[in-house]
């Protein structure tokens, strides 16, 4: 997958693209129409193009500039926070290419009394680097876990998927209850960790996951291990999982998709992380 913690950050710029758009509040904005600008930085890897001169290395900057501004005249929002949201996601999958994108569009005539130069709303969005615990220990294990992963290939926001091999682990902490099986699926995802964990959470609903007892026996279990790099501490989400480096059944298959990765917090790889348990 790609390299961890590049610093990296080349980008392409497109610079207060005019057109004439249907965004507002107000029936007169959606009849009417009026001018509109947009800035779009685009984030990818420049080194390719940089050393081969070729322009099917890189993303056409004329053909971006096309797509935005034709779905932007297209497609009226009341919200430039909506506009930018469904802009930026849409222009990110038709250019595969893109890593990240950050679009910002500019209303200079809006309805604000005071003199003003203009206003706009500025959106980020890029593909995340993410990796997923998988577990089952009731009913047809295997059948729930690859379930859920054809769900992920079949998710537009979801691409590049590895799926580690599943192996079969006795249970852990102290419920009596069948043996598990488990694996680590890696992907890049356009969702943000929020998003994530609710997606993953509708995939073990449907999964008919019903929640008793902490550690106890579920159909299926998705828990986001890493998310790039970021570290999280919050009431529904922490991110890296805080108990992964303590679980063998967690470690190992992850080693086998991503041994080179190393934890945020720790430094660890996956290799070391289960030296320090053994
Ligand atoms: P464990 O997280 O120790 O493996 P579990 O997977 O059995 O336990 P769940 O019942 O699946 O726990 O989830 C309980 C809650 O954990 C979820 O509602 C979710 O909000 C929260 N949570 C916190 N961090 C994460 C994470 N990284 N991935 C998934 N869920 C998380
Ligand atoms: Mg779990
Ligand atoms: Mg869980």
């Amino acid at each position: 997958m790609t390299e961890q913690n590049t610093s990296k950050r080349d980008f392409i710029l497109i610079k207060n693209v005019e057109f004439f758009g249907y965004h507002g509040v107000y029936d007169y904005e959606r009849g009417e129409g009026q001018r509109f600008l947009f800035t779009a930085r685009l984030f990818l890897d420049l080194d390719r193009p940089g050393e081969s001169d070729e322009l099917e290395d890189t993303v056409d900057y004329g053909a971006v500039t096309a797509f935005l501004s034709a779905y932007l005249k297209e497609h009226p929002f009341k919200l430039l926070e909506a506009a930018t949201a469904k802009a930026i996601e849409e222009t990110m999958l038709q250019f595969p290419m893109l890593e990240g994108m950050e679009l910002t569009l500019q209303k200079p005539e809006a309805p604000i009394v005071e003199p003003f130069e203009t206003v706009s709303v500025t959106r980020q969005m890029a593909w995340h680097e993410v990796y997923i615990g998988l577990g089952s220990n009731m009913g047809d294990k295997k059948a729930y876990i690859s379930r859920a992963v054809s769900a992920m290939k079949e998710n537009k926001l979801c691409r590049d998927i590895v799926v580690s091999k599943l192996v079969e682990t006795k249970p852990y902490g102290g419920v009596k209850q069948d043996d598990y099986l488990n694996g680590v699926l890696c992907m890049r995802t356009l969702l943000s960790p929020d998003k994530l964990l609710g997606y993953l959470q509708s995939l073990e609903n449907e999964a008919g996951r019903e929640r008793m007892e902490h550690w106890g026996p579920r159909t299926l279990d998705l828990d986001i291990l890493f998310f790039d790099d970021l570290v999280l501490d919050g009431e529904k989400l922490t991110i890296p999982h805080p108990d992964m480096q303590n679980r063998l059944f967690v470690l190992q298959p992850f080693d086998e998709i991503a041994p080179h990765f190393r934890h945020p917090l720790l430094h660890k790889t996956a290799h070391q992380m289960i030296e320090d348990i053994r």
